[in-house]
């Protein structure tokens, strides 16, 4: 036998949860949908559409935790025709990127978090706020009371995401007392979204065991202070070849070019509404209100990073999405904008 943990987004945006099934080893896991009451909002009338659906096991992945032939699988939503549910983002986002898979989109994402204590306090945050600037913490080694603790979560996190496959990249220190930051990619389209999600599911999983939560909010203090985001770096493979640099400029021009209100409320878990209290113009992020894209610049809405600019060729970064964004909806509209300068 082997047990199975079933991954699946609530109001198939975000809010991941798992339930956990054991199964006997000779069953093929995309013959093994489960049913299961999930709470979701239908989107468009904000009704609780009909509770019972299906769980469709769409990609698995070994489990770091139980290890042997024991199995995490992330799950899409769909109903009882076995059609996907309105709010299951991941089926439109594969659709639009199968069809620009030729042109090999690379995705790198960087997930920012806060780790909050037992008490519900941001980890190492009231012993620091009182003489520390915070400009200090970016990078930083020692600095709060639970730094040990902090770093040690974030190391294991980062084992724990290798041992089920997934292409991690990077962490540090982010800018305030228990905000810190990992990087995943660059990924091949979808897998890049489906890996994030995984990733996310490992950290609460692993703060879990030392007493720790995660917070994704982007602003999860309510002052002028550091906030969370999701940076999305990308590149087809004509950015990435000599020269690139034009194709890169070409598609900031029509990023530039959509309606950007709408294009932030696909970067937003709240439709655009919590990521306008962080999008401040502090702190490194960009100011909302003004769209801006330049080369080696922090407070850019869309930032070409200066190794990039010296070589010709290379990535480009959007800076806006949301620390809690659904991944899925963030990247299906960041990529119509990209290629095709249309709205999601
Ligand atoms: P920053 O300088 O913005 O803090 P990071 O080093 O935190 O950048 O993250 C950069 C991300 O970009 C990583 O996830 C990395 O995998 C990804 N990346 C690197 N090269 C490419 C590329 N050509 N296309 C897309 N993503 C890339
Ligand atoms: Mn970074
Ligand atoms: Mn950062
Ligand atoms: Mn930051
Ligand atoms: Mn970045």
């Amino acid at each position: 036998m082997m047990y199975v943990d079933y991954i699946f987004l609530n109001e198939g945006r975000f809010g991941h949860h798992t339930k956990t099934m054991v199964l006997s080893r000779s069953t093929p896991l995309e013959d093994y949908p489960m049913c299961e009451i999930v709470t979701f909002k239908n989107l468009s009338n904000n009704k609780e559409p009909k509770p019972e659906i299906l769980l469709r096991p769409v990609a698995s992945y070994r489990d770091p935790f139980r290890k042997g032939d024991n199995t995490m699988a992330l799950c899409e939503l769909e109903d009882e025709s076995e059609k996907a549910v309105e709010c299951n983002m991941r089926r439109p986002c594969k659709e639009i990127l199968e069809s620009v898979e030729d042109r090999e989109l690379w995705f790198g994402l960087e997930q920012e978090y806060f780790l909050e204590d037992n008490r519900g306090d941001l980890a190492g945050w009231l012993a620091n706020l009182r003489h520390l600037k915070f400009k200090d913490f970016y990078g930083g080694v020692g600095l709060t009371p639970t730094a040990a603790i902090e770093r040690e979560i974030a190391e294991v996190h980062s084992r724990a995401c290798f041992y089920a496959g997934i292409k991690f990249a990077g962490l540090n220190r982010e800018d305030a007392p228990g905000q810190w930051e990992y990087q995943i990619g660059p990924c091949v389209g979808l897998a890049a979204a489906d890996q994030l999600v995984l990733s996310r599911v490992l950290l609460d999983r692993v703060a879990e065991m030392y007493g720790f939560s995660v917070n994704y909010h982007p602003r999860p203090v309510n002052h002028c202070l550091p906030t969370s985001g999701l940076h999305i770096n990308f590149s087809t493979k004509d950015m990435r070849s000599d020269g690139g640099i034009k194709y890169i400029n070409e598609a900031m021009d029509r990023i530039a070019s959509v309606d950007q209100t709408q294009l932030m409320e696909c970067y937003d878990i709240r439709y655009g509404q919590e990521n306008k209290e962080r999008l401040t113009g502090d702190y490194y992020t960009p100011d909302a209100s003004n769209f801006r894209a330049a080369v080696a610049d922090k407070f850019a809405s869309l930032r070409v990073p200066l190794l990039v600019a010296k070589k010709g060729c290379g990535r480009f970064e959007e800076r806006r999405p949301a620390s809690n964004c659904d991944i899925y909806t963030a990247l299906a509209a960041f990529t119509k904008a990209a290629l095709f300068g249309e709205n999601y």
